[in-house]
């Protein structure tokens, strides 16, 4: 079994080779390793490799985390589904939120981050592969949707998410990579600097295609327990 620190060196090794295969700068992609569902000593040996951006998909389990690690000044990205009753918690929590598909949610959130922190960094999450009951708006609404939450201060809008259906062929990884990555450069907005897309099964493809921020879980910790 290979140790928590050769599989993360691993991982950053392919990182960095994917972006230079596609021509992009390796520091340009991010790496937020998903935490979801592992224990808080597996961050910690994470952590201890350099590692200081991680994601979460559930409150409750976040916060213990997140409350055990606050010496470490990490940064904290929730990536899961938020309800609009869990927003103040999530405001309060975090550093990021990539989940952000109804205005509703975007002003809970931003009128409930505390007066003490900076604002919160958001991405809107985009549902590019069209499947029904998932998260995410529609491609087509993004700029209507960034109008429509323009005035909030307390929130600053980085960019977009995507999580598309998986596909086990790399070209047709690519090209849903690549529809995300149209919709975000058609956007004209200060401060849109981040593309989030690509977990453990997909992200050489999402570098290829533009991704600013990669989300693993697996290929950082190995298995969920
Ligand atoms: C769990 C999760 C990931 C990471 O998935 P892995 O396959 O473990 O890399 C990325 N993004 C979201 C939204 C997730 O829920």
């Amino acid at each position: 079994m290979l140790s928590a620190t050769d599989r993360y060196q691993r991982l950053c090794q392919r990182i960095n080779a994917a972006a230079i295969r596609y021509g992009r700068d390796p520091g340009d992609v991010q790496l937020v390793a998903v935490s979801k569902r592992q224990p808080i000593d597996a961050i910690r040996q994470v952590a201890d490799c350099g590692q200081y951006q991680f994601g979460e998909n559930y409150l409750q389990e976040a916060e213990a985390k997140i409350t055990a690690l606050a010496p470490r000044s990490l940064e904290w990205h929730f990536i899961g589904q938020l309800q609009s009753n869990k927003t103040r918690q999530a405001a309060a929590l975090f550093d990021w939120v990539h989940s952000v598909d109804r205005v509703k949610i975007a002003q809970r959130l931003n009128d409930q981050r505390p007066a003490s922190a900076a604002p919160l960094n958001i991405c809107i999450e985009v549902n590019i592969s069209g499947e029904p009951g998932k998260g995410g708006i529609m491609p087509a609404a993004v700029p209507d949707f960034i109008d429509s939450i323009g005035d909030l201060a307390r929130i600053k809008v980085r960019g977009l998410m995507a999580l598309p259906a998986p596909a086990a062929d790399f070209e047709r990884q690519r090209r849903a990579f690549r529809r995300v990555f149209s919709v975000f450069t058609a956007v004209e907005h200060p401060a849109f600097d981040t593309l989030s897309m690509g977990t453990s099964n997909d992200f050489e493809a999402a570098i290829a295609e533009g991704s600013t921020m990669v989300r693993i879980g697996t290929a950082v910790f190995g298995p969920r327990p």
